[in-house]
């Protein structure tokens, strides 16, 4: 076993090797570029790219046509979103979304309502689901798009997205779902869920970074994007700029593997998360699971560890690399936002902790970070007179603390 170990798969995934593989040629010899029409140079890569065009649309039963590669999934997010709000602004100014989405999301929306878009931010249950009828009863006859997330990057929840999906083919409104942490590693079908718009990202399933993927639906009905970029009319006009030819064929063949090993794959690795959780669970007092506890992404575990704080407790053991839920993204220490929308506690935010497994975890590694965190929590709590309290049984919410 090799220090340190890898749990923070939700942030990036490593490159298959098979991956690097496929990609090397395209970073030697074969630098053709894709819109090149005149020889052989252009040829290889465009028929390169066309190939990986078809092995992402396999993966959730969309035609390569719909394809559109953009950077990554923020960008995706940015194309899905703004795209649609600008090509279908005649027909309403109305964006549904939720609390818990990533900010690629939150972010161009809020950037909408200084434009004058309305957007509703549906709350979520303590699970960070939003519901159906919750959906329903925001629906207005303005509303244009709802875009709610697959799978939630912090949490592991799964929203209901085939119900919302047949909601809105009823309503005749647009539906994009962020799939970055699905793709690949849930089914995902955009004829049976009903998605029109979805996005997702290379350095996510195994592939390298500064590649992505828009689904654009072209049938029942054809969905249409104004562009974010402008210039030389790549991608169907929706996203120009000379394509990125050995992140495509990378991403192309991640989402291959990932469709051949996704059944096995994802047994697997929901199999190694619940070790760890066993793991734990049972070791621990005082510890509580954040997110839906089946609904989740197979590789997702968030736990809050009380009366211990998420950053202290990552640097007692720093072999084992996973994420907090504090200054999750930024340089502050505000509890995460996602955790703070389930209604957990600032006590509880803070002290909670994101492992995210992935294809190359294994069981002596999952062994290791149990042992490893089962140590630094009791450390940490051997030294709380807070857990101390407690375990003399002192309801510490009852506690008149001196300084208030
Ligand atoms: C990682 C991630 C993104 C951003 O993807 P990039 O390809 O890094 O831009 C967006 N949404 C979710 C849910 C993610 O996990």
């Amino acid at each position: 076993m090799r220090l340190p170990i890898y749990m923070d798969n939700n942030a990036t995934t490593p490159v298959d090797p098979r991956v690097l593989e496929a990609m090397l040629p395209y970073l030697q010899g074969r630098f053709g570029n894709a819109a090149s029409r005149s020889h052989r140079f252009g040829w290889e890569a465009e028929e390169a790219v066309e190939q990986a065009r078809e092995q992402v649309a396999s993966v959730i039963n969309a035609s390569s046509k719909e394809i559109v590669w953009t950077s990554g999934a923020t960008e995706s997010n940015n194309i899905a979103i703004k795209g649609v709000a600008a090509m279908y602004r005649d027909q309403g100014n109305h964006i549904i979304t939720q609390v818990t989405e990533h900010k690629a999301v939150i972010d161009p929306c809020k950037h909408l309502e200084q434009s004058g878009c309305q957007v509703t931010f549906l709350p979520v249950d303590k699970y960070g689901r939003v519901s159906v009828e919750q959906v329903r009863e925001a629906m207005t006859d303005k509303t244009i798009l709802v875009s709610l997330m697959h799978g939630n990057n912090e949490i592991g929840t799964l929203q209901p997205i085939r119900e919302i999906g047949a909601l809105c083919k009823e309503r005749g409104v647009l539906f994009h779902t962020d799939a970055s942490q699905t793709f690949g590693k849930v089914p995902i079908d955009v004829e049976a869920m009903g998605i029109d718009l979805l996005s997702c990202s290379g350095h996510k399933c195994y592939g390298p970074k500064g590649i992505g993927a828009l689904y654009v639906r072209r049938k029942r009905p054809r969905v249409r994007c104004e562009p974010v970029l402008h210039g030389g009319g790549h991608e169907r006009g929706m996203r120009s700029g000379t394509l990125n030819v050995p992140g495509i064929v990378g991403m192309g063949k991640a989402a291959e593997l990932c469709r051949e090993l996704m059944p096995t794959e994802s047994k697997k690795v929901a199999a190694l998360r619940d070790r760890l959780k066993d793991g734990l669970f049972g070791q621990l007092d005082e510890i509580f699971l954040n997110g839906h506890p089946t609904d989740r992404t197979p590789n997702n575990l968030n736990v809050s560890f009380l009366y211990v704080e998420g950053e202290s407790l990552m640097m007692g053991f720093d072999d084992v690399a996973v994420s907090s839920g504090s200054a999750c993204t930024s340089a502050s220490l505000e509890p995460s936002y996602v955790l703070k929308a389930l209604g957990v506690g600032d006590d509880l935010a803070h002290s909670s902790i994101r492992f995210s497994l992935g294809r190359f975890t294994t069981e002596e590694e999952v062994d290791y970070a149990v042992e490893r965190v089962v140590t630094a929590v009791r450390r940490l709590r051997e030294m709380s007179p807070l857990y101390e309290m407690a375990q003399e049984g002192i309801d510490l919410s009852k506690v008149q603390w001196a300084a208030h």
